[in-house]
């Protein structure tokens, strides 16, 4: 499914290293032990496979690196984020060999009557990005594909928390078609830009319509903002992975909290999990500074709120909840108020 093999190995071979350590999200660790094993064997370096959980290249495995003495950390699976300047890594995207036509035909469908589409992929499907435009280009689409962000390299990538691709091309187009196995990039691009968003998913070959997704996650997310309007105090979040620290932006959420008569500590962790989290009893709810899907997808897990800042600004009366969306990932939100 991946073509992932040869590139590695001659990108190893190019440079002077004794050992490497392989970073694979769950998803490719099927391919993990022969991996090493051919870069043992064809690289001449020892190989050793971090089996900590990494959901993003937000994840890079800099400490263990260091703990293991390696020279080099390869890390599988998604693509660079530009604005983390770590030296040392190799990123082997993974890309999808998986043909997107039938379903971006499906998605196309939805849209009989819209001409202007957005068309938006994770990096998995980002060779199938001009293919895609074509097919709708040829049934009479005019298709836009936005700039990447900060977190992004592609003209059309979206990540969970970076959707500037979409933001970029929101006031052109009609609605978006997104490419992708789950719901949740979908969920980002319609929340964030209010446009109707259809994920083209060519895994099971079909296109699904996300209206009903974000009805019920802004009622959800009213019901834990509510819920956590009443709550005096708060953990905030602080969270140890290369890419999800955040420092500045915790510390500021919790001057806002104090501001608005809360009690708030920084809490840091790797892992924001139930396990995690549950045992803090006099803790009311939580600030996540960290992955924004946690919040968003999550929740049911936890017992008790945990907010995404831009929520957390709309319990505390600083942002009016009809920005709800808008204000999903905005980056600049310290400037708002
Ligand atoms: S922070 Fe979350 S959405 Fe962003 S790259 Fe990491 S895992 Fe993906």
């Amino acid at each position: 499914m991946y073509n992932l093999e040869e590139e590695l190995i001659n990108a190893i071979k190019k440079r002077t290293v004794k050992r490497v350590l392989l970073q694979f999200p769950n998803g490719l660790r099927k391919y993990a032990f022969k991996l090493a094993k051919k870069i043992e064997e064809e690289a001449n370096v020892e190989a050793i496979i971090s089996a900590d959980p990494c959901y993003g290249a937000c994840d890079l495995a800099i400490e263990e690196l260091k703990h293991v003495n390696a020279d080099l950390l390869i890390h599988y699976g998604h693509a660079k984020i530009p604005n983390l300047k770590f030296e040392n890594i190799i990123f082997i995207e993974a890309r999808s060999k998986i043909n997107v036509e039938q379903a971006v035909l499906k998605a196309a469908e939805i849209f009989k009557n819209e001409e202007k589409i957005g068309l938006l992929t994770t990096i998995q499907h980002i060779d199938f990005l001009t293919k895609a435009k074509t097919i709708l280009e040829n049934i009479g689409k005019k298709v836009y594909i936005g700039n990447p962000g900060e977190k992004t390299i592609y003209k059309g990538q979206i990540l969970g928390c970076d959707l500037t691709a979409a933001k970029d091309i929101a006031d052109k187009v009609e609605g978006f078609i997104v490419i992708s196995g789950g719901n949740f990039h979908g969920l980002g691009v319609q929340l964030t830009t209010g446009k109707k968003t259809v994920v083209a998913d060519p895994f099971l070959n079909e296109a699904r319509v996300l209206d009903e997704l974000v009805k019920a996650t802004i009622r959800k997310r009213w019901i834990q903002i509510s819920r956590f309007s009443e709550c005096k105090n708060i953990g905030v979040l602080l969270i140890l992975k290369s890419g999800q620290l955040n420092l500045k932006l915790a510390e500021k959420m919790k001057n806002e909290l104090e501001k608005k008569k809360r009690k708030s500590i920084l809490i840091c962790v790797r892992e924001v999990t139930p396990e995690n989290l549950n045992s803090f009893i006099d803790v009311e709810a939580f600030v996540n500074t960290g992955c924004p899907r946690i919040p968003i997808e999550d929740q049911l897990k936890f017992e008790k709120p945990i907010l995404n800042p831009e929520e957390a600004l709309i319990g505390l009366g600083v942002i009016p909840w009809e920005n709800y969306g808008k204000t999903l990932l905005e980056k600049n939100i310290w400037k708002l108020f």
